[in-house]
């Protein structure tokens, strides 16, 4: 979906001081870590210019890694991994995705061992969703589901189509939709962005009582990087998108050349084809 950077920034073995552990003497004395990171940063145009401000400074980054690994007291390295890596992300936004990886190399098993270590990969993901109402406020509500995305560090809305009016798709007998398409990045899972969706529907006052049924607001994961998710809970690409015109139309707007990972036709094709089949109908 989005061109990846194959370029990195490796930070070998820093050692660092931290109290994280489950016994009390861990969190008492304290012990060495060490810290391997892989930082995903495009380095092309830093690498031609010679220009640091184009890159990810390293030595920030080290000194971030031992600052944090040192303020933070987690039971689990688990934990510190995922909170330094989502505090990492969002302190250097240049940084597309990291691996991480902390080493205990005094993890206190009584058995030698050379150490143990956690290590994850987290990033940005981008995510198009789909944003209706058709019941009082219309434009509060998709406003209000714009800024509850906005308000998130983890989410970062990028553009926000036009919002059109469309007739009711499904279940005809009921008011027009307003509907429109966000674009955003996110360090959320599809199953964590699809809770803050239904909480955020739940805050609109949303009733959830029939399908297709009239909605205070109605936010749908779309795309989601490229990924093809197929659970009862949770369809990625949304499955019903190539014939929903209020789905197609401001997608396209935002993004026309974007491949449907399954059907392998751009958004731009999909509207295409719904519109020449309209036609036929008529
Ligand atoms: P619709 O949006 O199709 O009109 P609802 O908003 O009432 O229907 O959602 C019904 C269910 O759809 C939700 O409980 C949710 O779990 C599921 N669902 C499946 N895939 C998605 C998706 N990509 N985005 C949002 N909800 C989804
Ligand atoms: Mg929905």
């Amino acid at each position: 979906m989005n061109e990846k950077t194959w370029d990195k920034i490796h930070i070998r073995n820093l050692e660092v001081f931290g109290r994280h552990g489950v016994f009390p003497e861990e969190n008492r004395l304290g012990q060495k870590f060490e810290v391997d990171a892989d930082l995903y940063v495009p380095i092309r145009e830093a690498g031609l210019n010679d220009d640091l401000t184009k890159s990810i400074h390293y030595g920030e980054v080290s000194h971030f890694i031992a600052s944090f690994m040192t303020e933070h007291t987690f039971r689990l390295i688990e934990a510190a991994a995922e909170q330094m890596a989502e505090a990492l992300l969002l302190r250097f936004p240049a940084m597309e995705k990291i691996r991480l990886e902390i080493r205990k190399p005094w993890a206190p098993i009584g058995l030698p061992l050379e150490s143990v270590s956690v290590e994850i990969e987290r990033g940005w993901h981008q995510a198009f969703v789909a944003v209706g109402s058709n019941l009082g406020e219309r434009e509060n509500y998709i406003q209000m589901g714009i800024e509850a995305l906005k308000a998130r560090k983890d989410c970062k809305v990028e553009q926000v189509s036009e919002i059109i009016t469309t007739s009711p798709y499904g279940v005809t007998d009921q008011p027009d939709f307003l509907n429109g398409m966000i674009k955003m990045r996110t360090l959320l899972t599809p199953w964590e962005l699809l809770k803050v969706l239904q909480e955020t529907e739940q805050q609109a006052g949303r009733e959830r009582s029939t399908h297709w049924g009239p909605r205070t607001l109605d936010l749908d994961i779309i795309f989601y990087d490229d990924q093809v998710i197929d659970a009862r809970e949770l369809q990625i690409p949304h499955p019903d998108m190539r014939n929903r015109e209020f789905v197609l139309k401001p997608l396209a707007e935002l993004a026309p050349y974007l491949r449907h990972p399954l059907f392998q036709k751009t958004v731009g094709q999909m509207l295409k084809e719904l519109e020449n089949a309209d036609t036929a109908e008529k």
